[in-house]
């Protein structure tokens, strides 16, 4: 299972949501609490695995579009995420459609 299928189920119900990358995401079978480190200090294991991951941007605008306020996703931790530009944001949600 993967941290999204761990996931609350999406909030709007009439939006249909994407899980299909979570196929290929490196985390799956690791366990979910290394990707909700205490601190961003303690992200490192969580983002050494994002790094190589064949579906790491789709991870991220899963994130962000679901606002996610806590965790590791896409190789970012909820403080990151929270400091990107609209037009990073924007670029991060193109890169994962392409
Ligand atoms: S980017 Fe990280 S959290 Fe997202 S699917 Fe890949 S390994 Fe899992």
């Amino acid at each position: 299972m993967t941290r999204a299928e761990q996931a609350e189920q999406p909030r709007d119900k009439a939006v249909a949501v994407d899980y299909s990358w979570q196929t290929e995401a490196s985390c799956r079978g690791v366990d979910a609490e290394l990707f909700f480190p205490a601190t961003d200090e303690e992200a490192g294991a969580a983002k050494s695995i994002c790094e190589t991951c064949p579906v790491r941007m789709a991870c991220l605008a899963f994130a962000l579009d679901r606002n996610e306020r806590f965790g590791v996703w896409g190789g970012m931790t909820e403080k990151e995420r929270a400091r990107l530009s609209p037009a990073a944001r924007e670029s991060i949600r193109r890169q994962a459609a392409a």
